[in-house]
């Protein structure tokens, strides 16, 4: 099995991906779910929960500066 080369390469692949997105209408913060959560997260512009969605987003080929990044944001908050 092998994918057809006619396929565009794009700059990004956009790929469906786990975020977690505000359930504040009028704010548009999400984050994306590259790390598991214990508790449900809260907004860091709004401090509203927030809910589990799906986004479509470019695909990340280093996914550890992601993780990084949220390991850092949840040492801030605690
Ligand atoms: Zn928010």
């Amino acid at each position: 099995m092998y994918y057809s080369r006619k396929k565009p390469v794009g700059d990004y692949e956009q790929e469906m991906t786990a975020i977690w997105s505000c359930t504040q209408e009028s704010c548009n913060g999400w984050m994306r779910d590259d790390f598991s959560f214990e508790v449900v997260p809260t907004c860091s512009q709004c401090n509203s929960p927030m809910l589990r969605s799906m986004k479509s987003l470019p695909v990340l080929i280093n996914s550890s500066y992601g993780n990084k990044m949220g390991i850092k944001k949840m040492e801030t908050k605690l």
